[in-house]
């Protein structure tokens, strides 16, 4: 049997905390869909298409990781896509709750999809897509945080 594995997110923008887990993700599955999450009540700086393309351009080496994009109920999404794991990220404790709740929730759910959460790189526990898009916002430098491409986009909506 062939293993799915579903990292969705925000993504607004990738970053390279992201990428990080993304890669390390795609060596334990024999694929991973990266789905960019599109929430109608939530309000996205960049738009769906936008950040697909960005994690396309990222991730366009890679020949087991797809990117896709969904809305509705993830475990909905996972089992049309035959995924039995979601992969989320974890930084500091300050993650540990939102995430707790979102994969018990999950598993109430649909049992048959369960959550695996990879620590964050001790270089990127203090990326967010939130801050880098701030301290873009204000000109600094973000170009050890974010892949190029993302640096690209932010430039042009930004400025
Ligand atoms: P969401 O709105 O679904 O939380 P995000 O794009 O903010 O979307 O995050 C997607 C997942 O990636 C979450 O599980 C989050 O904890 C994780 N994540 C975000 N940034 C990092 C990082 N720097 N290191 C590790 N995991 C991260």
């Amino acid at each position: 049997m062939r293993t799915i594995a579903l990292y969705p997110g925000s993504f607004d923008p990738p970053t390279n905390g992201h990428y990080d887990i993304i890669k390390r993700s795609a060596t334990l599955f024999d694929k991973l869909i990266v789905a960019v999450a599109e929430n109608p009540a939530k309000k996205y700086f960049f738009s769906v298409d936008e950040r697909t393309s960005m994690l396309r351009e990222i991730v366009r080496e890679y020949d087991n990781i797809e990117v896709d994009h969904f809305d509705g109920l993830l475990v909905e999404y996972a089992d049309k896509i035959g995924a039995v794991t979601i992969i989320r990220g974890l930084r500091a404790l300050s993650d540990f709750e939102y995430e707790f709740e979102l994969a018990l929730m999950n598993r109430h759910l649909n049992a048959n999809v369960d959550t695996i959460f990879m620590m964050t790189d001790e270089h990127y526990s203090f990326i967010r897509s939130s801050l880098v898009r701030e301290v873009a916002r204000l000109g600094g430098d973000i170009s050890d945080k974010v892949p190029p491409v993302v640096e690209k986009y932010l430039k042009e909506k930004l400025f």
